[in-house]
């Protein structure tokens, strides 16, 4: 038997989440199904893309016909949920109310706003508040980046109304629909992939090559020929232009010069592995400066399980570390969204040996992603499931606590001249 005590908190927080998971379902539900599409559809008119209403009388309309009708049923849920803890816990029973009382608030207010009540929409609609968005959608919390893209971005994705779970685990807590995706790499093993799973998830792709040859996927019966841009290391600043159309770029380039340790192999996988990446990373995050940027654009950076595992490839291992190290650091501030990708050995031109089929490891990684994972692990490595959550949190700690934004660059002193 349970302690009462955890008994009685489990029914007492379980009635908030169960009002929620009733609140997000409902929702998901009124997009499949037309007689309450009628009802909800009110609650898409009411905002423009800057999230002011319409008109005044279109957003009491939508409260009525939307916001209390869902709050109703998240109340009569709630009730039934009561009715479990008078069976299973009668004596604390009245915990489970605690659910009940949650709704009625947001019962309150949408009457409130329905009624046009003064102040009612600024105090209580907190995720369609107007004004610059500081920052990106959040993880774990809908806020207002989160929700507007369900406005704005796809209306089939995107349904939580306060903890994101119920996205995630449907794999609706990020939409590739439409989204134009850029992907390093392109004419890779891996890169490959990538742009057909993202291309079977309904993105329009680019790839992104050093190579000359246009990059092109095999369908099932047909060939598809991409938009291919080809480009060169430490010229990254020509593609500028090209990133203001991209919603997400994936940097996933590499080399691997497996026991070379000599100088110009040393200089070449600093510049290929680690700086072009941070050098695109940066130019990427000049482009995000609106709200629907921030709210949509993205970045996801394979820094591969090399990151916090042994790769038996020291330059490789070096380089993508260096790489994985920037990212925790930048993404303490970024604009937008930025994951990592931690991948295993897959079979490819720089790996022969490779466990993982790189199509396998593409469509963990697009599944991944739609359930809102910012560090998508994909290996057979039991340990860096382990490792490299430690190594994340604790670089970047470290890095909040002794680094800084908008610090003045420090010039070169005497002591850091002297250096070799
Ligand atoms: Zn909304
Ligand atoms: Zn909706």
């Amino acid at each position: 038997m349970l302690p009462i005590w955890i008994a009685t908190v489990a029914w007492g927080l379980g009635s908030i989440l169960w009002a929620e998971l009733v609140r997000d379902l409902y929702h998901a539900f009124a997009h499949v199904w037309q007689p309450l599409y009628r009802l909800h559809v009110w609650h898409h008119r009411v905002f423009r893309p800057n999230l002011t209403p319409a008109s005044e009388e279109i957003y009491q309309q939508a409260h009525w016909r939307n916001d209390v009708p869902e709050a109703l049923v998240m109340l009569g849920f709630g009730l039934l949920w009561w009715l479990g803890a008078y069976l299973f816990l009668p004596s604390y029973h009245w915990v489970a109310g605690i659910g009940c009382l949650y709704t009625l608030c947001f019962l309150g207010s949408a009457i409130a706003r329905g009624s046009g009540i003064p102040g009612a929409d600024r105090l209580t609609d907190l995720t369609h508040q107007p004004g610059p968005f500081a920052t990106p959608p959040s993880r774990w919390f809908v806020n207002r980046p989160y929700h507007w893209r369900h406005h704005f971005d796809n209306q089939n994705a995107y349904f939580c109304g306060t903890f994101t779970f119920i996205d995630k685990l449907m794999g609706t807590a990020l939409s590739l629909k439409g989204k134009t995706v850029a992907v390093t790499g392109a004419s890779g093993t891996l890169g490959r992939s990538l742009l057909l799973h993202l291309h079977e998830a309904g993105a329009k792709v680019i790839a992104l090559t050093s190579g000359n040859e246009a990059v092109a996927l095999t369908l099932e019966s047909e060939t598809l020929e991409i938009n291919t841009v080809t480009w060169q290391i430490g010229q990254e600043n020509e593609l500028a232009a090209l990133f203001e159309k991209v919603d997400i770029l994936i940097l996933n380039h590499g080399m691997n010069v497996n026991g070379d340790r000599t100088p110009e192999a040393i200089a070449n996988s600093y510049q290929v592995n680690a700086f072009s990446s941070w050098r695109l990373m940066e130019l990427f995050f000049t482009t995000v400066r609106t709200n629907q940027d921030i709210a949509r654009k993205e970045v996801w950076v394979n820094t591969s399980e090399a990151e916090s595992n042994p790769a038996f490839s020291p330059l490789y291992e070096l380089t993508k570390r260096t790489l994985g190290d920037l990212v925790t650091l930048r993404r303490l501030d970024a604009p937008c969204i930025v994951r990592k990708l931690i991948l295993g050995p897959f079979k490819s031109n720089l790996n022969p040996i490779g466990v993982m089929s790189a199509d396998w490891v593409a469509k963990q990684i697009v599944k991944q992603a739609k359930a809102d994972n910012r560090n998508i692990i994909v290996t057979i490595n039991p340990l860096t499931f382990i490792t490299f959550p430690i190594k994340e949190l604790l670089n970047s700690v470290y890095f909040k606590l002794f680094s800084r934004l908008g610090t003045k660059v420090s010039q070169p002193s005497e002591t850091n001249q002297s250096l070799p």
